[in-house]
């Protein structure tokens, strides 16, 4: 998984935070204030490692967005996807996988095509949209389903 580095506007010190920890009101390792991840929160690269453990624990809705860096939709969604992740951070966790790079869990769901966008919740999936949808049309689905 991924990771932001964030400096603690109390004492300075440079955290890491995982991605998928971003939503859960991140500490400070060195004095234990909080660390304010509003605004700048990343979308969680996934793996077919952690994939199923991490959407079957998440407290909170997933978003996935399955794609291809070599595809040019999904790049054209990418920068859209960073946004949301941002915005939605503590009600949906926008996370990625790179199918080129994790077959199995593309293949587990049988992905077809890139960009698809699964949603879930409790580790099951409840919708998806395949094809890069207007941001609009992505951020109603996602109201739709916190
Ligand atoms: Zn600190």
């Amino acid at each position: 998984m991924n990771s932001i580095i964030l400096t603690c506007p109390s004492c300075s010190a440079k955290n890491r935070i995982p991605a998928g920890k971003q939503h859960l009101s991140p500490k400070c390792g060195k004095c234990g204030k909080q660390i304010d991840v509003q605004g700048v929160a990343i979308p969680v690269e996934l793996t077919d490692k952690e994939f199923q453990t991490f959407v079957k624990n998440a407290s909170i809705p997933v978003m996935v967005d399955f794609y291809s860096p070599t595809c040019g939709p999904c790049k054209s969604i990418a920068p859209v996807i960073v946004k949301l992740a941002a915005d939605y951070l503590g009600r949906v966790i926008i996370a990625k996988l790179d199918t080129s790079t994790n077959p199995g869990t593309a293949m587990h769901y049988q992905i077809r095509g890139v960009p698809s966008l699964y949603f879930f919740k409790n580790g099951e999936v409840i919708d998806q949209i395949v094809g890069a949808p207007p941001e609009g049309q992505l951020r109603q689905k996602l109201d739709s389903i916190i």
